[in-house]
């Protein structure tokens, strides 16, 4: 509202209470009335003045007080200089800032409360305000009562009026330098932390995936410049599908997860492991989300790597066939494999429980311990050992252990690895071995066989107690000689035995065995030929088809020889005189037979012709001597069949024995009618023969089962096969045979019974054997007195 509006409004009131007074004044004059009017108008007008006058002094003197205090207490401090810069008026702010009491400023000069580096920048800036008349403002550093420093921010406004001259205004702005300064020193940092960083750094947008900002390592990890990163997407970047990358971003954003594993796509389309940080940040008011990556394909490979050869070491452990076993520090069994527990019969959760000392042999025990102490102790970095397990089953395991310490980087001892492989079959075998070299070995030095064994050049390895002994050398004159010794082999006939065919020799030539060669070799020791039958043996490499060394093996056949020398000398002799006998008695009884028969015709004939003319006792005389001559006759004739069997013989040939039994029984026809005798047989075999000899022989037996018979002769021919040979009997019921003479009956001449009791020349018998020794068989006789006999001959099956 303007002055002269007020005014009128102030008249307007005042003519409004006149009229109402004028009511009852009707009487005064107009004129003076109507100056009356204008006085009381204008009183009414004053009076309403003064009142709002007053009012306005009130409200003039409240708004004083309210400046005063807003002037006092304002946030910033106020200062009145004069045109000298000498402070008239501060408030109570100013006064504050610059920690000193209001009067204690008044008066003294501004300049006083600031470094003098400020007051250059003030004196410019007062200059400043002079020349433009305008306000205006600085930044200076004021100094506190307590010397303390403070930036201030001034305004300052030139007035021309009295003493004052300037109107400052003081803001302390020492907070807002100082964080403006850690503004700008933490954006230095957020700078040098996310543009030097050498980890990857990306900032998105968490709802869109948009990258913002990438950090120069990011830029060349992912091989895309910082222009072409943010231009993209998050989700370019990640191999997941945009649906799982923004769900993961949720997860970050919502601080669920900062952690993640996922596989990021290089500009190069490498596949890449990356493991990355991300969590919420605020920049400038916005909402983001950062990601630290970190490239870790080569650990993840590395891992893999680690975890492959972790797989592949439990695969190896587990499946080997070779037992193994980690113990403790303190024996306690930590693992064991398949095979172990394969080779003790025990589950693996049984070995686990239980310590090694358990199920070793307690023989062995002991030095185990001992090792393993060494090996605790430093002293040793390993050991091998053959030991002795005990199975569940109570059987024992050969083993042969590789133990071995196990320690970390720092090289110290984490535990005790135990490979153990099973050689119970190699034990065995080595234990076989050994009692069977044992067992050649006494062989070798005891038996009677002389072993020498020779290399390629004839030089001898070694040789055997028999043959030192048999050739009375030993063994170091022996390889002296070397293979010397065998010049001095004669064969038996006497003639030398050249080294070149000496049987090694051979042996070693030709590869081939040489067996039962006879030589005789001088014993210089007996001072006599020992003689000896060799084998020669030759032995071969593996593979290789020309012998390297030679066995020569021989026994000492000196007796033998002697014997057999000895023999032959006698069957020579005795061939000799048994030919000589045989002619002699071939001779004889064929030479004999003539002149005999002379004697028997003459004196048949001098019975005949005389026979009335001689007495009694004379007929009785020529009746013994025809008989003599007769039984001459007969004894001559089985003499000479009996010398026959071997000088005059027929070959042999195959003959059917039932033919010459029958021919025999045809034979013997009326002697059989005679005796009433009952001849049975078996079936009997066609065997290689003389015919007339085996005729012969069946024929002396059964005119024997007859004669020697006081019953009815039953007789009985047999025939069975017992291996080689045809075992053939003729049994009887005769008087049979006191075994005493069991042997006797079959030689020459000799008789059991007197030619009274039983006719006979006693050769029967004789011939028979005879005949079964020619055909390479053997006679005798099964029998007891009044038993009946057997006679047994064999026959070989084949010649
Ligand atoms: P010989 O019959 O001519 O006396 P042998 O040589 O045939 O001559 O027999 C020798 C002896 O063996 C006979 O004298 C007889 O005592 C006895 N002998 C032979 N065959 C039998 C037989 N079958 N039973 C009993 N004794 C026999």
């Amino acid at each position: 509202m303007t002055k002269s509006s007020k005014g009128n409004k102030l008249r307007d009131k005042a003519e409004e209470i006149l009229n109402e007074h004028a009511k009852s004044n009707m009487h005064l004059s107009d004129k003076f009335f109507e100056l009356v009017h204008e006085l009381q108008t204008y009183q009414i007008e004053l009076e309403m003045q003064n009142e709002e006058l007053n009012r306005s002094w009130k409200e003039l003197e409240e708004a004083k007080l309210k400046y005063f205090d807003l002037f006092e207490f304002a946030p910033v401090g106020y200062f009145s200089l004069d045109k000298n810069e000498i402070i008239k008026d501060v408030n109570l702010t100013g006064a504050v800032l610059l920690g000193f009491e209001k009067p204690e400023l008044i008066n003294s000069a501004f300049i006083l409360y600031m470094t003098s580096e400020s007051r250059r920048t003030f004196y410019k800036h007062l200059q400043k305000v002079k020349t433009t008349g305008t306000g205006q403002s600085c930044e200076l550093e004021l100094i506190k009562k307590d010397g303390n420093k403070l930036q201030a921010h001034l305004e300052t406004l030139s007035i021309q009026k009295d003493e004052d001259n300037f109107r400052i205004t003081a803001t302390n702005i020492t907070e807002l330098i100082n964080a403006e300064e850690a503004l700008k020193e933490s954006e230095g940092k957020y700078n040098s932390l996310f543009n030097n960083n050498h980890a990857s750094m990306l900032l998105i947008k968490p709802r869109t995936g948009e990258i913002i900002d990438a950090n120069p390592a990011a830029a060349s990890f992912y091989g895309y410049s910082h222009n072409q990163l943010v231009q993209m997407n998050i989700t370019d970047i990640n191999i997941l599908s945009e649906e799982a990358v923004l769900g993961e971003m949720l997860k970050a954003q919502s601080g669920k997860n900062y952690h993640f594993l996922f596989k990021h796509c290089l500009a190069n389309g490498e596949i890449r492991d990356v493991d990355v940080y991300s969590g919420t940040i605020i920049i400038n008011g916005k909402n983001l989300l950062y990601s630290i990556i970190h490239d870790i394909t080569a650990h993840m490979k590395a891992e893999n790597a680690l975890h492959e050869s972790e797989e592949r070491f439990r695969l190896i452990f587990d499946q080997s066939p070779i037992g193994d076993v980690i113990v403790d520090l303190d024996y306690q069994t930590l693992r064991v494999n398949n095979a172990f527990s394969k080779m003790l019969g025990y589950s693996k959760e049984e070995l686990l429980s239980m310590k090694f000392a358990e199920y070793t042999h307690p023989e062995d025990l002991e030095i185990n311990l001992q090792y393993l102490q060494l090996m605790l102790e430093g002293k040793i970095d390993n050991f091998e050992l053959e030991k002795r397990y005990i199975r569940k089953d109570g059987e024992i395991v050969w083993a042969n252990l590789h133990v071995s310490i196990v320690k970390n980087s720092s090289d110290e001892p984490l535990y005790i690895l135990t490979r153990i492989e099973d050689i119970t079959e190699r034990k065995q075998m080595q234990l076989a071995l050994q009692t069977n070299e044992e067992k050649y070995r006494t062989l070798y030095e005891t038996m009677t066989q002389g072993i020498i064994h020779q290399d390629l050049d004839g030089s001898i390895i070694s040789v055997n107690p028999a043959a030192e002994q048999i050739i009375g050398l030993n063994h170091y004159t022996m390889k002296d000689e070397t293979s010397n010794y065998h010049y001095k082999a004669i064969h038996e006939d006497g003639t030398d035995f050249p080294a070149e065919i000496h049987p090694s020799m051979i042996a070693l030539k030709t590869g081939r065995e040489v067996r039962n060669v006879v030589m005789g070799v001088f014993n210089s020791q007996k001072e006599k030929y020992s003689w000896i039958n060799v084998n020669a043996t030759p032995l071969f490499k593996p593979g290789e088809e020309k012998p390297y060394q030679v066995y020569i093996t021989f026994e000492d056949i000196t007796e033998t020889i002697i014997a057999k020398k000895l023999l032959n000398e006698t069957l020579e002799e005795l061939k000799r005189s048994n030919t000589e006998l045989e002619q002699f008695a071939y001779v004889a009884s064929h030479d004999l037979q003539e002149p005999l028969r002379m004697v028997a015709s003459f004196t048949q004939l001098l019975e005949k012709q005389y026979k009335d003319k001689l007495d009694e006792t004379a007929s009785e005389y020529i009746y013994f001597a025809v008989d003599g001559a007769k039984r001459m006759q007969l004894l001559i004739k089985d003499l000479l069949m009996y010398s026959r069997v071997t000088s005059h013989n027929e070959d042999f040939i195959e003959n059917d024995c039932e033919e010459l039994i029958e021919e025999v029984l045809f034979n013997l026809e009326i002697v059989i009618e005679e005796n009433n005798a009952v001849i049975t047989r078996d079936p009997l075999p066609i065997i290689s023969s003389d015919r007339l000899q085996i005729r012969r022989l069946f024929q002396n037996f059964i005119v024997n089962a007859i004669k020697y018979n006081d019953k009815r002769p039953l007789i009985h021919i047999s025939a069975q096969k017992k291996d080689a040979y045809w075992v053939f009997g003729v049994s009887d019921n005769g008087i049979g045979i006191d075994p005493e003479y069991n042997k006797r009956i079959f030689q020459v001449f000799k008789r059991l019974h007197s030619k009274d009791e039983y006719d006979g020349t006693g050769i029967g018998l004789a011939i028979c054997q005879k005949i079964v020794e020619r055909h390479g068989g053997r006679i005798w006789v099964e029998s007891e007195l009044g038993e009946g006999s057997k006679f047994y001959f064999t026959i070989p099956v084949k010649l």
